[in-house]
């Protein structure tokens, strides 16, 4: 947490996009095509944080494209809104090669571009999508079955964690049901905030 007195690392959404866009901190960097900064409306309610990008990504450098991201939009459509009012971010923003999970020193290179990410855009609800990007801002080891359901005191509003949407793709059972729960959960969130 930033002290009053402390400046911001960054002045703006434009110049933390541009650092991102040069970053060379992590082994990540040379697999890349491209950074995935990240896509949507820096000043909305409503943050997804996924947990990085794959190889449709990576080519577009846009997040959330491939099939995985094709699920997302459409959920998101589900409750009425469009991927243009929300901000979509990755934990990394780099894509780790052949699709692995992202190591722990990776993801803490990485953290700070996120974090700056969530202090200008200053969501009312941030929806964490899948292991990776919940523990990581909930600070917890606990997996993303035992903590979705429930939404969680974070920052200035509230956290839900829910599936990744990849997950869900290869999933069984109602995990969809679930997401689509969930994402019904951050709608009434945001309805409290602009009532
Ligand atoms: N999976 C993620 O976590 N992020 C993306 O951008 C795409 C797939």
């Amino acid at each position: 947490m930033l002290l009053d007195s402390e400046p911001p690392p960054f002045a703006s959404f434009s110049e933390l996009e541009r650092d991102a866009l040069a970053c060379r901190k992590c082994a990540l960097a040379p697999g890349r095509t491209q950074v995935v900064f990240g896509v949507g409306d820096p000043s909305a309610d409503l943050l997804f944080v996924g947990e990085g990008p794959g190889e449709q990504e990576d080519i577009q450098g846009i997040p959330f494209v491939g099939r995985a991201g094709q699920l997302l939009t459409r959920l998101i459509e589900g409750i009425g809104l469009a991927r243009d009012d929300v901000y979509i971010a990755n934990v990394v923003k780099c894509r780790p090669p052949g699709n692995r999970d992202p190591h722990p020193d990776e993801i803490a290179s990485c953290r700070p571009y996120l974090e700056a990410q969530i202090d200008l855009i200053d969501p009312a609800v941030v929806v964490t999508l899948g292991n990776f990007a919940t523990k990581l801002l909930l600070g917890t080891t606990e997996g993303i079955t035992r903590l979705r359901g429930r939404s969680y005191p974070y920052r200035r509003g509230v956290l839900i964690p829910t599936f990744h949407p990849a997950a869900v793709l290869r999933g069984a059972g109602d995990a969809q049901a679930q997401m689509r729960a969930d994402l019904v959960r951050a709608k009434q969130h945001l309805a409290g905030v602009r009532a």
